[in-house]
């Protein structure tokens, strides 16, 4: 299917392919039409706009895989502003609480930067005081050292990869080096690794700060959530003349006889383009088999064979009724407090997390409720047994969504008891329904960053072809657009 501006460029231009129309495909579509180049927009599903869109039930409109994000006033701003999107997309205020279930703990984190937020979690935990003050001050360390955040004056010609001390300790290491070995300090000092899917363990504190710090300055909510996005972009792509093709995938490459260059690119709709450069926004193993096996290095291949992916989520999307008067909030509800084994598969019904969001959206005239717990697909499958693709009608599959919405609902009325009788449930999702909108893996946040262990982001093995998204840079709304940003920046 062909959308949107149908224009027949009559210049000899090649094209510059982009496959997968998710936040990251988005913005490096429209950051290189920006710049005169002639951008073709590849999506398989029948609509853009991957985990941005939002649905419509019982009137009401939900968003998906957008609730909050972080960097308003600071470079998701920039960003903004640069892809001429800061009169569509504009933050709504949200309060953020954590709540360990097992620790008894419930706290209030303020929103108004990392300094505010360090002296606040001094208050609560005064024999640490000193021990937080210093995670802080590391993380903005990490950020100061990082020239991509400031896109506007980012120049990847100027930058030279340094490894820093940060990059060579996991972030677990880091809480246990400078005494912060209180067990709720070690779920609310990386809490934000819930937005990143990358377990404390795991995580270089360097990747963890750089995803986490636009969070722990401020979370905000977005006027209109992903429809604010994707109507923007809608239209700068046809002021920039971006063609869209939904339903269309990428079938077949054609390479240069002796270099490592992309010439021709089909899709599946029979159509043959001479290609410039692909980006490919979309999972490694759906362009890693369309390149040739003799540009493939051991050293690639191992890299992408090493992918693990992150969690996913069971959602749950409800409205309040009038009895009940809510604020846009966020909270995190951790049954228990180890985000280690949250963030890795095997602890379905031990270790999770319920992130609860209430949102007031002026087009919605109520408040709308949405719950999204951690579960990885293949926890998931061993409750439902769905693996393929029919599973929609079967009744073991909405056995298990019914289960897990009652779950969810019980967590749900822990943190608010006042709830119960004015929530109304109207849909319900899984990591299945994850799977069908971000294929083929569904996993929230695209593969976890291990360190010591090099993920595939940026040119791949054959020049011209370029990797994008979360499953290769960083996760999340602001992190695929910075990840896009630095691949796009000269
Ligand atoms: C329930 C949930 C809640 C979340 N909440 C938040 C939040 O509040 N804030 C936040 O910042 N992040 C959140 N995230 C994470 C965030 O949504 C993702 O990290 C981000 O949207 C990923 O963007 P992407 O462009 O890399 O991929 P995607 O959004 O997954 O887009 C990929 C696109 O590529 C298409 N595609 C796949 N294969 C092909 C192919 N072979 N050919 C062509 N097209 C293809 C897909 O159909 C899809 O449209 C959430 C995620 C989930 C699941």
């Amino acid at each position: 299917m062909v959308e949107g501006p149908c224009c027949i460029l009559t210049n000899n231009m090649k094209n510059t392919l982009v496959i997968g129309s998710g936040i990251s495909g988005l913005t490096m579509a429209l950051l290189l039409a920006q710049r005169g180049r002639k951008v073709i927009l590849v999506e398989k599903l029948p609509f853009i706009g991957g985990y941005l869109n939002r649905f419509s039930r019982n009137g009401f409109r939900f968003d998906t895989g957008l609730h909050f994000t972080g960097g308003f006033g600071n470079v998701l701003s920039d960003m903004l502003e640069i892809l001429n999107l800061q009169d569509v997309v504009k933050p709504a205020p949200i309060r953020t609480n954590v709540v360990l279930s097992d620790c008894g703990c419930d706290i209030t984190l303020p929103s108004n930067g990392i300094p505010a937020l360090a002296e606040a979690l001094s208050a609560y935990f005064p024999k640490y005081a000193d021990c937080i003050r210093k995670y802080y001050e590391a993380e903005q360390d990490v950020i100061r050292h990082t020239p991509v955040f400031d896109v506007k004056n980012y120049r990847q010609a100027d930058f030279v990869a340094q490894m820093t001390e940060y990059d060579a300790l996991t972030m677990q290491e880091f809480l246990c080096q400078n005494g912060l070995d209180a067990p709720e300090l070690q779920a609310i000092l990386p809490i934000m690794s819930l937005c990143h899917g990358t377990p404390p363990v795991e995580a270089p504190f360097s990747y963890h700060c750089r995803c986490s710090c636009g969070l722990d300055a401020q979370v905000s909510a977005i006027q209109h959530g992903g429809d604010a996005f994707i109507n923007g972009f809608r239209r700068e792509f046809a002021r920039h003349n971006v063609q869209i093709l939904t339903a269309t995938t990428i079938e077949r490459l054609q390479f240069h006889e002796t270099q490592p260059i992309c010439t021709h690119a089909t899709l599946s709709n029979g159509q043959t383009f001479e290609v410039d450069e692909i980006y490919f926004a979309i999972h490694p193993s759906s362009y890693l088999p369309l390149l040739p096996e003799r540009f493939l290095t051991p050293q690639f291949k191992r890299r992408t064979r090493n992918l693990k992916p992150t969690c996913s989520f069971f959602t749950i999307y409800g409205w309040l009724d009038n009895e009940v008067r809510a604020p846009n909030s966020l909270t995190f509800f951790l049954q228990s407090s180890n985000l280690n084994c949250i963030l890795t598969p095997g602890h379905l019904m031990t270790h999770f997390s319920t992130g609860m969001v209430t949102s007031n959206d002026k087009m919605n005239g109520h408040t709308t409720f949405t719950a999204f717990r951690t579960m990885f697909p293949e926890d998931a499958e061993s409750i439902c047994g769905c693996n393929g693709d029919d599973y929609r009608g079967n009744a073991r599959y909405l056995n298990f969504k019914q289960q897990f919405t009652e779950l969810i609902l019980n967590d749900v009325y822990q943190v608010y008891p006042h709830y119960k009788g004015h929530l109304h449930v109207v849909e319900a999702a899984s990591p299945m329904t994850c799977r069908r909108f971000s294929p083929p893996v569904g996993s929230a946040y695209g593969t976890r960053q291990l360190i010591g262990n090099a993920r595939t982001a940026g040119r791949l093995p054959v020049e011209n072809c370029h990797a994008l998204g979360h499953h290769v840079q960083f996760p999340g709304i602001l992190g695929c657009m910075l990840g896009a940003f630095q691949e796009a920046m000269p």
